[in-house]
């Protein structure tokens, strides 16, 4: 099918659908410039000693929290992102009464800075932490600002309310996004691929004949409809 031919369908499926279901990975957010810490593509040079995942793990964090807080405002804490057609036209979507929920791996809140407000986020967000002997609030500029290992003013240590290696999933936020998916009449998967976990799992709930997929990398057989293109481009080009 031609490209546009695509997007015609693409708006067909959109028009007939009531309570559409997006989930997004990585990809909706390097289109905002923020990179994927798991791509090894170069974004961690030599300026660190460990992996990624072994730096976000929750062994690292606790036996060295230091290089754990060194690495996350670095790579992790992009305040100055903003949003970009995807997370708007999401946004548009759900306001229009279209659009049940968004759920994403991404940990930056740009769904919410766009407008969205039912979103599931599976790996928590930046923009959350709490003291972990008191439970104290802080937003993510504290946690800029800090030096070192951040700290409460009772002195204990602040975790971001992130989902880190070895961390389970919060159930609440899982379970949300199951029932979401299972009563989806539509489902667009964008910046990620179907095969990768969680995605994998969750998209096994979807009943429906309208799954699309929005990916720069690979193009799905599985899916009733595939772009092998950037989700902005492909979104901003559907009518609300
Ligand atoms: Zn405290």
């Amino acid at each position: 099918m031609e490209e546009r031919e695509k997007i015609a369908r693409l708006q067909e499926m959109v028009d007939q659908s009531h309570s559409i279901v997006f989930f997004g990975g990585a990809g909706v957010s390097t289109e905002s410039g923020i990179p994927d810490f798991r791509s090894t593509d170069g974004l961690y040079h030599q300026q660190y000693a460990y992996p990624p995942e072994t730096i976000l793990s929750h062994t690292f964090y606790e036996r060295k929290s230091e290089e754990f807080f060194r690495f996350y405002r670095d790579k992790l804490l992009r305040l100055d992102a903003q949003p970009n057609a995807a997370h708007k036209k999401l946004a548009e979507l759900e306001q229009a009464g279209k659009l049940r929920a968004v759920i994403t791996q991404n940990i930056d809140g740009l769904h919410q800075k766009a407008g969205s407000k039912r979103v599931y986020e599976l790996h928590g967000s930046v923009l959350r932490n709490y003291c972990e002997a008191c439970g104290k609030f802080y937003d993510a500029e504290y946690m800029l600002r800090s030096d070192g290992v951040p700290r409460c003013s009772c002195g204990g240590r602040i975790k971001p309310d992130v989902v880190l290696y070895e961390e389970g999933l919060d159930s609440n936020t899982v379970s949300g996004a199951v029932r979401a998916i299972a009563e989806a009449d539509m489902l667009i998967v964008g910046g990620t691929s179907l095969v990768v976990y969680p995605a994998a799992g969750l998209i096994e709930y979807y009943r429906g004949h309208r799954l699309v997929v929005i990916n720069k990398t690979a193009l799905s057989t599985a899916a009733d409809l595939s772009f092998l293109s950037s989700i902005g481009q492909v979104l901003s080009q559907i009518k609300v």
